[in-house]
């Protein structure tokens, strides 16, 4: 299992900076380490410039991937707005990201919608990362594991038994920790990614063991090495530090 080392630009970056980012990353990282891969999800506007930048001689290059941030559970039609897995992949993306708790927070998104959009993305081909955390209300009304078990079972509801492990990750965000400088304790990841890997394993037998599940939340440099030696960490899902090339491409190699 490669590790997945992943970046969410959430709305920065206009296309200039996107490429300037990008360019700068795959200089830094230069030949991809066996053990893990990249994924940048990039505003929908900036996809094609960052996929175009992590090309040589035309080619894409193993292990630098770029994804979309959401998308809609339809491949056409009358949705002003949205856009659909068939666009994403049109314009150089192979990933997206669904369940995000900034769309669920603030733009409402619920468990059940997440679901569909989980195994939309999937049945068009799009690799997934369903995003998964509890606020610190959850937490403190000790709700952890409710909180997080209903967000998988319903991140997958739709899923097709026959997904490919590979293409399919799990992000736990708590969402105290996400944009805030606070990093979950070693214990806390720990803890809430052997829930994780304990739902999977009871969703999907073998297949759950295989998935990977990352850690997203105030990832820095200074942290991400001890956090990716954790049990059952398979990642990072990195905000504020993936903005920069020289702190983003720290993390990468961790
Ligand atoms: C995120 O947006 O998924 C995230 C983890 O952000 P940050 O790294 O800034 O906490």
């Amino acid at each position: 299992m490669k590790y997945l080392m992943a970046a969410n630009w959430k709305m920065y970056k206009n296309r200039q900076e996107a490429q300037k980012t990008a360019s700068e990353l795959f200089a830094k990282i230069g030949t991809m380490p066996e053990d893990r891969e990249l994924v940048i999800f990039a505003p929908f506007t900036a996809i094609e410039t960052t996929a175009e930048s992590f090309k040589k001689n035309g080619q894409p290059v193993k292990g630098f991937s770029v994804g979309g941030q959401d998308l809609y559970p339809a491949s056409e039609g009358a949705y002003t707005g949205e856009i659909s897995p068939g666009m994403l992949i049109d314009a150089g993306a192979t990933w997206v990201l669904t369940g995000h708790s900034e769309r669920r927070a603030i733009i409402g998104e619920n468990n059940a919608f997440v679901g569909q959009k989980t195994a939309f993305a999937m049945n068009a081909g799009l690799k997934t990362c369903l995003c998964i955390g509890e606020t610190l209300a959850e937490r403190e009304a000790g709700k952890l594991n409710s909180i997080l078990e209903q967000q998988i079972k319903e991140g997958v509801k739709d899923l097709s038994e026959d997904f490919n492990p590979d293409d399919f990750a799990v992000a736990y965000e708590p969402v105290w920790a996400i944009g805030t400088g606070k990093v979950a304790g070693v214990e806390e990841i720990t803890e809430a990614h052997n829930l994780v890997r304990s739902v999977l394993i009871k969703l999907f037998k073998e297949k759950g063991k295989q998935i990977r599940i990352l850690y997203g939340g105030s990832v820095k440099p200074d942290n991400a090495t001890q956090i990716i030696k954790l049990d059952n960490v398979d990642g990072v899902l990195v905000g504020g530090a993936s903005l920069q090339s020289e702190s983003f491409a720290k993390i990468v190699l961790a």
